[in-house]
This record gives C-alpha cells, structure tokens and sequence, in this order.
C-alpha cells in the first residue's frame, strides 16, 4: 500500500463525496444550470471534504465539456485535475496558514487580471482562509470585490467567522458538516474490499468512532489497521490494541459490576484501566458511550437496535442485552447523567483518575425512595453522621484505623495516610479527611443530640414515606430526647400518641427511617413527655442553623469516596 487511504480514495467527481450531499447537490445543480458564482467559501470541520470538494468544483468548471457536475475525465483540465493528478497551472492552491500570503496575495492581485493559460477560468483556491492576515486580506479583498469574468475563488475554512467580513459577504457559503456514522461505515466497508482486506466484525464501527466523523482521520486509521493486516484481515483485538480503545472487556467488567452493584470489582476494575495505561478520560468517555448503547437496546428490544448500533458482533449484543436488562432503563439514564457530568469534570482536570472513581462510586450509589438523585440524599445523610460524631474522635478503635489504612491505599490519590490523619489538628482535619462516616456512625461515644435533633424533619420525612401512621404519630407531637450506644429516646406528648406508637410497632419504622437519613441504628424507646413544644423559636433554630453544607463540596465527595472505601473492605 504505497498510498495514503485518503489520497488513494480523495474523490474526483461530487457524487463520490460522501456525506455532504447538501452542498454537493446545490453545487452540482448551479453548475448544470450555469448559475456559479465568482466566489465560494466551503467551511466545515477538518477532514471533511472542503479542499477535495474545492478541486473537484474546479475540476467540474474547467472541464472542457463544462461547466459540467460530470466532467468528462479525457480532457488535459480532467486528467490534470483528476485527484492525485499533476495539477494545473489555472487551478492555483495557496495555504494561508504556512504565512500571512502578504506576498502570495499582492502577487496573485497583479496576476488576476490576466487571462488563464488554457482554461476556461482562473480559480483560486485559498485553503485556512480564516488565517489570511489583514494585509493579505486587504489585497485579496479588490480583487474579489470586482474580479475579473475569469478568475473564481474558492476559500476553505473550519472558521468561517473569522474570515474578514468584507470577503466573507462576497461569498456563497457552503458548510460541511462531519459525516454520519452509518454514512462512513459504509464508505470504509467498501474500502476494505476494494483493498481486498478481510475485516472482522465490529472493527469498522470502532474506526468509525475513533474518526468522529472525520472521512480523512476514519481512513487515516484504516490505513494504519490494513497495513497491519495479517492473513486472516484485521481481527477485533488488533483493532482494539492498535486503536488505544478502552479494552472491551475493561468496560463489560465494569458495567457487569455496575449490574450487580459490586462496589469491590468496579474498583478494581478502574485500577486495571489505570494499571494497562488507558487515559481515564478516554475510557470514561467510552463508558458514557456504552451507557448510551445500552440504553438503545433497552429502548428497542428487538433486533433492530444492531441496525442502529451498526453491525456489533452477536455475542456482544447478547453481552449488552444482558447488561441493560439487568441495569434498568432508571438506573442507565441516571449513570448517563453522572458520567456525562463527570466527563466535562474531567477537563483540564488533574486528578481524572479520582473523578472516574467518583463517577463509578456515584452510579453505584441506589437512588432515592422518592425518585431524587440519590447521590445528594446520600452525601447529605453522611454530613449529618458527620455532624454528630463526637468532636474527640481521634481515639478510634484499631479495626477503623485499619479501615482508614486500607481506604487509603485503594484511594491513594485522595485519602492521606493514617499517620498523617493523627498529625492534622481535629478541625482541620475536619473539612479535609473525614475518616469513614459510615464506620464512624459504629462508633460508641455522646452523640451530638443537637445534631441528632436537627435531622428529626428530615426523620420525619423519611418516615412519612414510610407508613402514614407513624409519621401522623410523631410529626406534630415528638421530639428526640437522648441517644446513647443503645438506644435513641424519643419524647411523645400524649400517653394515646405513645401507646398506638407502641402498638402499631412503629419503633421500626424510625429505626430504619434513623438508619437512613443520619446512618445510625439505634433502638428507639419512647417516653410520654407532655412538656414538649416542638414549635419553639430554639427547636426551629436548631432545626435550620448549621444546615448541611452544599453536597456537590469536596467534603461530601470525599465521605462519598470513604464510604466506598468501607464498602470495598467489607466486600460489598
Ligand atoms: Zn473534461
């Protein structure tokens, strides 16, 4: 294969530019009715087709039989300006990047003006127009303000906006857009046989998005995957490794895990794609991609979703049916958000590894009974725990030291060493390492009861969800009294509120209500206590100052983070 793809297959007529039809096809029709214009700005990104598309509109001008959108191909104009021809001396290419064409552009002014050596028109085709200097642009402005019947220009741009105005509202301005991912498939699918290369399945689809739509890059990378070819084509693996894609595997491990809510294995996981040396953005970007997929199967059960997904190989469909059964359509959509969330984090971001395990750590996160994003609810109940731990913890006992230990060696990027944690000031050490909530919710000591109290609304809610009747019980009429390492006293106003309480068991029900919304599990004992006023100024104090912090704070994340990092000790 002594040329490039992309050279080899730069089109030489409109109809064999792919994806653009909505410029070829105008462009086609003004050359057939004779209604060209003396200047054109082709714009779009690169690699799109503008400079192929700005020789072949030369091309179809200069033809001898033109203008013309077939031009004949025997002519000298055809075959010199057929794609990787010799070129002709009518059909000028400059390069506004490579300098300011100050020069280029005074000397192409001067020769404007004369006739074309053998051709129909004189056509200049000005490719990064959008860098041509003030002083070019200046000198090329005359020119294309009032050219003479022979001369055309063509600018090529991917910044059409920055094209000097004045030449710019001279133009017909065409914008290429990027090419269609089934549009291109189909295009390198016939590349690969005209080659006579064997591709294996789901290979082309890889190309494909690894291009973005890009023809030039899609076959740059096509080029490097037949070049490699062995004698049984180009295999799925090779592919994978040559295109630095997240490995296949690393992402159904991952979502596998994320399936079946195991915390310990999508960490690992994350760790094997760091350890392999996969870029942490690239391969959250993959699995937003993969989330994505997942929820198109979900959404089309059947078989049409491989038309769709373009061409993936069986078993790998069966593998993602599988996922998204198990996933649900909620719970795909949800870990869409957080991960698409998490990838625009990730940007100029210097830890992207920390954010991707965040992102696996927020997806696994259950969403809330009442349908809110469960992370908040989540992060929100640990600043609470948080809040009313003991102010003097640092004494912990050695199996949450271990635990420390442990979170931080799975988490070294953002959990400091226990050693370090004993040497921070309890304040500070506060806001910036937290140990686990979770295993400190465990821990026996005087609970905060003002913290306690100033959860109960929130208590109260959570049991409303719960059962109508407990939450009628203690609503207007309640107030938490004590904690201690047994039990959580609650004061009712009345003897009749206590005993239906009693009866109705629902002790139960604001234990579990407890356990989730401030994550401890205590006992609930009740008392009848009529000098309650659960209305006072001071109770509604407390209920409102030191309201939990902004969850979307490094301090939620990093209890987030330690709660996970408990989870994967105990192997959750
Ligand atoms: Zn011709």
């Amino acid at each position: 294969m002594s040329l490039a793809l992309y050279r080899k297959y730069r089109p030489s007529v409109f109809a064999d530019v792919i994806g653009q039809e909505h410029v070829t096809v105008p462009l086609s029709n003004a050359l057939e009715t004779g209604r060209t214009h003396h200047a054109y700005l082709f714009s779009g990104p690169r690699g799109c087709g503008k400079t192929s598309s700005a020789r072949i509109m030369a091309r179809s001008l200069n033809c001898e039989k033109g203008p013309t959108p077939n031009p004949c191909g025997q002519c000298q104009s055809c075959t010199d300006l057929v794609a990787n021809g010799p070129g002709s001396l009518d059909v000028i290419e400059l390069d506004a990047a490579t300098h300011g064409l100050v020069d280029d552009a005074r000397d192409l002014r001067d020769k404007a003006f004369f006739a074309p050596v053998h051709s129909r028109y004189k056509i200049y085709i000005i490719d990064e127009a959008h860098q041509l200097g003030p002083g070019a642009a200046n000198a090329l402005l005359k020119v294309v303000e009032e050219p003479p019947a022979h001369v055309i220009f063509i600018f090529a741009t991917t910044e059409p906006d920055k094209l000097i105005a004045t030449i710019r509202s001279r133009t017909h301005h065409y914008p290429f857009r990027l090419v269609p991912p089934g549009v291109l498939a189909l295009h390198l699918e016939k590349i690969c046989d005209a080659e006579g290369v064997k591709v294996a399945k789901g290979v082309i689809p890889l190309v494909v998005r690894a291009s973005a739509g890009s023809v030039r890059d899609a076959l740059s990378v096509l080029g490097q995957l037949l070049a490699g070819a062995g004698k049984d084509g180009v295999s799925y693996e090779i592919a994978i490794q040559l295109l630095g894609f997240t490995d296949g595997a690393l992402l159904d491990d991952a979502l596998d895990t994320i399936a079946a809510r195991d915390g310990a294995t999508l960490f690992k996981t994350i760790d094997r794609v760091i350890e392999s040396g996969h870029d942490p953005r690239r391969f959250t970007s993959d699995l937003l991609e993969r989330l994505r997929d997942l929820m198109i199967v979900d959404a089309l059960k059947d078989s049409t979703a491989n038309s769709i997904l373009r061409d993936l190989p069986e078993d790998q469909m069966e593998r993602m049916r599988n996922q998204s059964n198990r996933i649900g359509a909620a719970n795909l959509s949800r870990a869409a958000d957080i991960a698409a969330e998490g990838l625009t984090q990730m940007r100029g971001a210097t830890a992207p590894r920390l954010i991707l395990e965040l992102i696996c750590g927020r997806i696994l996160l259950p969403i809330g009974d009442n349908g809110e994003s469960g992370m908040l609810s989540r992060i929100e109940r640990l600043e609470r725990a948080e809040n009313m731990a003991p102010p003097t913890s640092s004494a912990a006992p050695v199996r949450n030291v271990e635990a420390k230990e442990k979170a931080a060696s799975t988490h070294s990027t953002e959990a400091p060493s226990s050693s370090k944690v004993e040497a921070v000031p309890p304040t500070v050490k506060a806001k910036q390492s937290a140990p686990s909530a979770a295993v400190k919710a465990h821990v026996p000591g005087n609970f905060d009861i003002a913290a306690l109290r100033r959860a109960w609304p929130d208590v109260i809610e959570d049991v409303k969800k719960r059962r109508r009747l407990t939450w009628s019980l203690l609503s207007a009429s309640a107030q938490v009294l004590s904690v201690d390492e047994d039990a959580i006293t609650i004061g009712i106003i009345n003897p009749g509120a206590k005993e239906s309480f009693e009866r109705s068991e629902s002790d139960l029900i604001l234990r579990n209500a407890f356990i989730d919304v401030v994550g401890i599990d205590r006992k609930i004992a009740v008392v009848v206590d009529p000098s309650i006023d659960t209305n006072t100024p001071a109770a509604r104090e407390t209920r409102t100052s030191e309201a939990p912090s902004d969850p979307n704070q490094l301090s939620g994340a990093a209890l987030l983070m330690q709660e996970l990092g408990a989870q994967v000790i105990e192997g959750k």
